[in-house]
């Protein structure tokens, strides 16, 4: 009997930027000259080559590369990335192929190259469409520059993304405003809203008060909702049809592929987290990953907690036939109360997840589901 599909993205990291901005806890570094690049670039096709040839035909459902900002790679590498596919046998079109890229590295060559390499979907950190707030966040664009850029990537590209983030600094902001100024230049099809946390250096940029936040959330929220756009994540959302393939990836508990310095990945079947540590160097010399097996009880929570984020919420029988045990048998008559008879959460005969109203609320929900999970592997233990 041939073994079931097994659905496998690959996350491609690329760990350079033309410069750091104040809020970014990302690994990356700002490499002199393009000489690294060249290195890196060559080890990462090369990798990727490896790993294709291990995966079993139409595994593959997605290719991302994120950063730092790949659109700082030299043309060589998507051709080299591009050939490396198609000598799998692999064509992009058949794949989600992502490709991050800041605004302000963008051309209309740039674009070109990456249609040319399979691209399909650009996913463009705008974080802004606020010229002081961009320059408070140390962004390199500014509206001019997304004047220029935002049009024709629309033009070019079926599914385009835009990174977004809320919640930054004291300056008062109409995030309405930003997002109906953005759509009218150039709508995209997704959007991923991030709070903003501060990274722990002394001289990152302040978060706005509590209350300032969740106003933005919600103008966001409202904004996205009259652009028949949908939450199918917390943080995303997207036209029906369009949410991300490789984003499901992580929240559906399925396998994905790390390549780079810095990047992880994760076997479910063995429950194996690995990472590759955060050095160009390391990487290029030789690409050795920090393995880990994680608990049971780790595993437990982690698929909880990935899955609730959803708007599908916990499927049932994939966490029943994951763990042996059922998920509504564990929760506690406290957890019940507070949650499923408050409206906060919904229990149906397939799923557990939280309704709008418990979204505002997920890491209290959360918590007390680790804690029933807590409780049943301590009363279950040897
Ligand atoms: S471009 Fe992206 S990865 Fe690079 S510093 Fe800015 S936010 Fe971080």
């Amino acid at each position: 009997m041939r073994a079931a599909r097994v659905a496998t993205g690959i996350y491609i990291h690329v760990p350079f930027c033309v410069s750091r901005c104040a809020y970014c806890d990302f690994f990356s570094t700002v490499p002199e000259d393009d000489s690294l690049k060249a290195a890196y670039g060559d080890r990462v096709v090369t990798h990727l080559s490896l790993e294709l040839a291990r995966m079993r035909a139409g595994d593959l459902v997605s290719l991302y590369l994120g950063g730092g900002s790949p659109s700082t790679m030299p043309p060589s590498f998507f051709t080299a990335l591009g050939a490396a596919l198609r000598n799998a046998g692999i064509e992009p079109a058949a794949l989600e192929f992502t490709v991050e890229a800041n605004p302000a590295d963008l051309s209309a060559r740039s674009l070109d190259l990456f249609a040319a390499t399979g691209v399909n979907r650009l996913s463009l950190g705008v974080q802004a469409a606020d010229d002081a707030v961009l320059a408070a966040m140390g962004r390199r664009a500014t509206r001019a520059t997304l004047k220029k850029i935002l049009p024709p990537a629309r033009e070019k590209f079926g599914d385009l993304s835009y990174d977004i983030i809320y919640g930054f600094g004291k300056r008062p902001r109409d995030l309405a405003a930003e997002l109906a100024w953005l759509f009218d230049l150039a709508a995209p099809d997704h959007l991923s809203a991030y709070c903003y946390t501060r990274p722990h250096r002394r001289a990152a940029p302040p978060i706005a008060p509590e209350d300032t936040a969740i106003e933005e959330e919600e103008a966001i929220a409202r904004f996205l909702t009259t652009r028949r756009f949908r939450r199918y994540e917390v943080s995303n959302w997207a036209q029906r049809g369009l949410e991300s393939v490789h984003n499901r990836l992580y929240w559906s508990w399925d396998r994905y592929i790390g390549i780079g310095a810095g990047a992880h990945g994760f076997e479910p079947r063995e429950g194996i987290r690995y990472r590759y540590p955060d050095s160009v160097a390391a990487f290029i010399r030789r690409p050795a990953p920090v393995v880990e097996r994680l608990p049971r009880e780790t595993l437990m929570r982690e698929f909880t907690m990935l899955a609730l984020r959803t708007a599908e919420g916990v499927p049932l029988a994939k966490f029943s036939r994951t763990f042996g045990i059922s998920l509504p048998k564990l929760l506690s008559p406290v957890t019940r109360a507070r949650f499923l008879d408050t409206g906060f959460a919904r229990l149906s005969a397939t799923r557990l997840r939280a309704t709008n109203r418990g979204l505002s609320f997920l890491n209290t929900l959360t918590a007390a589901i680790f804690d029933d999970i807590e409780r049943h592997e301590r009363d279950h233990a040897g």
